[in-house]
């Protein structure tokens, strides 16, 4: 698998911990459970990541300038942010700490994206 796949997986994972970890306190979970509604966020989240304009350049989704999810999957996702965030680094320290780094590669990513997206429509 390259290296930019191995991210997508990474992030997919990442997201799929968060959920579980937010879903097992507030909706009493256990394991690899998920209620139905986490469940469907989760699908949700998958979808949004597979359809991602930036493609193998998908940056984190934290640091996206295209905010793709609509308003009340962006407030789900960010209540399990919010609980799950501080927690990823006891709970998944290796993956908490792989997204943290994907996440300061992102700027780079974005701006080289644009550029080229700029480039190709001037030459249309
Ligand atoms: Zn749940």
């Amino acid at each position: 698998m390259d290296r930019k796949k191995a991210r997508i997986v990474r992030e997919k994972k990442t997201i799929e911990e968060m959920i579980k970890l937010y879903c097992h306190h507030y909706h009493g979970t256990k394991g690899d459970e998920l209620c139905p509604d986490c469940r469907s966020l989760l699908d949700y989240v998958y979808l949004r990541v597979d359809k991602c304009v930036f493609k193998e350049n998908k940056p984190t989704c934290k640091n996206c300038t295209i905010h793709c999810y609509s308003k009340p999957r962006k407030a789900q996702i960010k209540e399990v942010m919010r609980y799950s965030g501080p927690r990823m680094m006891f709970h998944a320290p290796g993956l908490a700490l792989m997204h943290l780094i994907d996440g300061w590669k992102d700027k780079a990513l974005i701006e080289k994206f644009l550029a080229e997206r700029e480039k190709k429509n001037r030459e249309k």
